[in-house]
């Protein structure tokens, strides 16, 4: 498997798209998730949110909406 593909396993999940290169690592989202979805990258420099279990993201948006820098987009498309 190429990295590239390892890292969108880990950047998004069906409801929701991580912008790492937006991210403070203010982890609120972490704390807001319902389900355990998000995790942190925190080694050196390198800290940032960053999806441990997609497959339990149920798009609640709760992280959308708890981001204050806008770096996790809603996947879903509004009608
Ligand atoms: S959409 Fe809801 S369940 Fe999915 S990662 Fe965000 S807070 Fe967690
Ligand atoms: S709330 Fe936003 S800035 Fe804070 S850790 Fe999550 S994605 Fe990064």
């Amino acid at each position: 498997m190429r990295h590239h593909h390892h890292l969108t396993k880990h950047s998004q999940t069906n409801y929701i798209l991580i912008n790492t290169r937006l991210c403070k690592a203010c982890w609120q989202c972490v704390a807001a998730c319902p389900s355990n979805v998000l995790g942190k990258v925190n080694v050196l420099i390198h800290k940032h949110v960053r999806i441990n279990n997609h497959q339990n993201c149920q798009g609640c948006l709760a992280c959308v909406k708890a981001c204050p820098y806008k770096a996790i987009s809603s996947l879903k498309i509004s009608r």
